[in-house]
């Protein structure tokens, strides 16, 4: 499959004026972030809160301009520094949040929710409406029982259902799901990930799947990508990032999954602690502070992402264990395995 969208270098700091001296500080939300979602696809995207999952979506969807970087949407550039992305192209990439309740608005009906982006594009009254049950069929909603109902009349999943309705009404090509199911309960959430597993498939719909919630992203996502602290230490397909983690973050992460599988738990020193503030981020290997496998060279020198030696060849990690001759002690080739 081609890409459809391709993120290169994309950097997004926070600037501010902190205590009375009014020092500047800024925080690295996205920090030299690189990656491509194929056509058709699901690319997961995980980690901690404040790692700079929620700032890559806004950044990719235009509600927030990135410092630095390019978005190219199907070959085209989307978005470059300076380039304000007109309303056509926006209209191919949407967003659906995790708060389904502070996202509809309480005085519109559900009928009129889905007609109100319509009537904004300059469409008929009379063919929205009717559009708009269409969509509430697709969303499995019928219209004759819930198009005059208001949002504090719906479930939790019944809220999500509108949204993502309403995400699709424009025919976009991606769909942001920025933890679209984590604040319902377990078993509407399933029904909500198989609607959107459908979805994709009979609309043709790439996604970008983010969430904390490792087990949720192992079901729907083909490739998966963890960040840490605004920049990516490790991408792979699905099936082989959670059978073959590599790198120290990511099989801390799934250590610590709860899973429903024991014989699948990956021995791993699990995660202490929180991530260090994004303002000071620690130099190099930015997870040295946290890593069990910490030397000397990972806070001397910036471990970049590279292909994992004998793993699959879209199996991509940012750590020195991983790198030949790096000068960790654990590298294959280093000088304590070979002498
Ligand atoms: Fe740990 Fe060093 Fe790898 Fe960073 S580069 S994850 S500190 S072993
Ligand atoms: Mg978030």
């Amino acid at each position: 499959a081609q890409p459809l969208l391709r993120v290169s270098g994309l950097r997004k700091h926070f600037r501010f004026k902190d205590g009375w001296l009014g020092s500047r500080q800024q925080v690295r939300a996205v920090d030299g972030l690189s990656f491509e979602v194929l056509k058709g696809e699901t690319l997961g995207i995980v980690g901690e809160s404040g790692c700079g999952k929620s700032t890559t979506a806004r950044l990719i969807t235009g509600m927030m301009q990135a410092d630095a970087g390019e978005i190219s949407l199907d070959g085209e550039t989307f978005w470059q520094p300076g380039k304000k992305i007109s309303a056509e192209a926006r209209r191919a990439v949407q967003m659906v949040f995790q708060d389904s309740h502070s996202s509809l608005n309480p005085r519109m009906s559900v009928v009129d929710t889905l007609a109100f982006g319509l009537l904004a594009h300059g469409i008929d009254r009379a063919v929205a409406v009717d559009y708009a049950g269409r969509l509430m069929d697709a969303v499995g909603m019928p219209a004759t029982e819930f198009a005059d109902r208001y949002p504090i009349e719906l479930s939790g999943g019944q809220r999500q259902r509108i949204n993502i309705a309403r995400a699709i009404a424009l025919r976009p090509r991606l769909l942001l799901l920025d933890e679209p199911v984590s604040a319902l309960d377990k078993s509407v959430e399933a029904q909500v990930l198989n609607l959107l597993v459908e979805l994709r498939e009979s609309l043709g719909l790439t996604y970008i799947f983010i969430s904390h919630d490792l087990n949720v992203v192992r079901y729907i996502s083909d490739r998966v990508v963890v960040m840490y602290l605004g920049q990516i230490v490790e991408s792979a397909p699905s099936d082989t990032l959670f059978s073959s983690a590599a790198h120290p973050y990511t099989r801390a992460l799934l250590a610590s999954k709860p899973s429903p599988d024991p014989r699948e738990k990956i021995a791993a020193p699990p995660l202490t602690g929180d991530p260090p503030d994004p303002i000071n981020p620690p130099r190099h290997c930015r997870f040295h502070t946290r890593c069990a496998f910490a030397e000397g060279v990972c806070s001397a020198k910036t471990p970049h992402l590279q292909a994992k030696p004998g793993s699959h060849p879209d199996h991509r990690v940012a750590c020195w264990i991983h790198v030949p001759d790096s000068g960790h002690s654990l590298a294959a080739g280093g000088k304590e395995t070979t002498s």
